[in-house]
């Protein structure tokens, strides 16, 4: 078959059937599942062809793990069709994806406009590795058109934010926002970890570059950390390869058999933990003990008709802010059975975090009040336990509130 007619065919797949099918490549043995190629070179026929391949690599041509691999490049495949993006490049973790994709475009003198509501690391990269290599960033509200058309301006060259903020859920109005950015030339890269490739399609939203921490729902059991970018073949493969390849943050063959095999299980999963966050959601908002459930899948919630309008469905993580600020909350975690006290997300198992100790711990009590960061406030990713399980664990330990 031919690669384009190949291409087609399954651009035109569900979601589903991509995630099973899409980018598998077989050897000559033809084997079902996915093969490893725990290989960081290739041999070459000749030295005439290492000299060729060297000069321009072909379809299905490999030269080193670090600039590419048959079962990475499976992973890539994969994950750029699901997203609709014409290419992408996995990367050793989603930090990796997140700090490649911003300085593989960005140079001294540049200027950025960031929300200022995003991950610890992603914050960190933002702050103080950009400002220290001599790029501007404007931190905006990312919830405030106003803020981002003040702030971007025809020398900007991208904006970057969280389509769903991390950890107070915050939904970016993600059309409007990359018009203002397009009107002025500005790339938009948006970190979609939040939101999941299964619930959010960014780029058709308007986004840019989308980027995905692998650690999170594409893995979804916890095992290994992986990264990648997806955007169009000219970010992806002119600016970002170079930059990735020989800084040394690509993804290994073994991180992208595992999840390889975490994506075709992906869309079930995150609908199952969908169906849990919806119910805990509602099951929880007005309980005595709770000064608020933030969850973009409730009317109350500020974004809440945006949410709908972006998202198939409201995503697999809530927030809850328990009264009685850090005392109560530490309670309610150290009296959970079924869920587990950690930082990762997207996991099969549910998840508790406090992020003002632990993800956010080092931002000044100032930031971490100016983000809604309080001490009573939780974190939830939901796995795959039975809800009722889940809702009762909750219920019980909030009686130590
Ligand atoms: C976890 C996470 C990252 C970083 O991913 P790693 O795989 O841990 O490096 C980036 N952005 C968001 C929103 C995350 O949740």
């Amino acid at each position: 078959m031919a690669d384009d007619q190949r291409q087609s065919g399954k651009a035109g797949w569900q979601p589903r059937t991509k995630l099973v099918h899409g980018g598998t490549r077989r050897s000559q043995w033809g084997e079902v599942s996915e093969s490893i190629f725990l290989t960081q070179g290739f041999v070459y026929d000749t030295a005439e062809q290492a000299e060729a391949r060297f000069k321009q690599v072909g379809p299905d041509e490999f030269i080193y793990a670090r600039y590419g691999n048959p079962t990475v490049a499976m992973f890539e495949e994969r994950a750029a069709l699901l997203e609709g993006a014409e290419d992408a490049f996995a990367c050793a973790s989603g930090m990796a994806a997140v700090s490649g994709a911003l300085t593989s475009m960005l140079q001294a003198g540049d200027h950025i406009v960031s929300a200022k509501a995003l991950f610890g690391s992603c914050l960190y990269v933002v702050e103080t590795i950009l400002a220290r290599y001599g790029v501007e960033v404007t931190f905006v509200d990312g919830t405030d058109l106003d803020a981002w058309r003040r702030a971007v301006r025809p020398d900007t060259k991208a904006v970057f934010l969280e389509a769903i903020s991390n950890p107070t859920l915050e939904v970016a109005d993600l059309r409007a926002i990359s018009a203002i950015a397009h009107e002025n030339g500005a790339l938009v890269l948006v970190d979609n970890v939040f939101a999941t490739p299964v619930f959010q399609r960014s780029l058709e939203l308007g986004a840019d570059v989308v980027i995905y921490s692998a650690t999170k729902h594409m893995d979804g059991q916890g095992r290994v950390l992986g990264g990648i970018v997806l955007g169009t073949k000219e970010f992806i493969r002119g600016t970002l390869e170079p930059y990735m390849k020989h800084t040394g943050g690509s993804m290994s063959p073994f991180n992208a058999w595992v999840l390889l095999k975490g994506l075709e299980t992906m869309a079930l999963r995150c609908d199952a933990q969908a169906d849990a966050a919806e119910a805990l959601a509602l099951a929880l908002e007005g309980h005595p003990k709770l000064e608020k459930v933030i969850f973009p899948g409730l009317a109350s919630h500020p974004q809440h008709a945006l949410a709908k309008s972006q998202m198939s469905r409201p995503g697999t993580m809530l927030a809850i802010e328990i009264r009685g600020g850090q005392e109560a909350a530490f309670r309610v975690l150290n009296a959970l059975e079924v869920f587990v006290i950690s930082n990762n997300l997207g996991d099969a198992k549910s998840i508790v975090t406090h992020p003002a100790t632990t993800t956010h711990s080092r931002l000044p009590d100032a930031q971490k009040a100016e983000l809604g960061i309080t001490p009573g406030l939780v974190r939830i990713s939901c796995g795959l336990e039975d809800p009722a399980d889940l809702a009762a664990d909750l219920m019980a330990a909030l009686e130590r509130a």
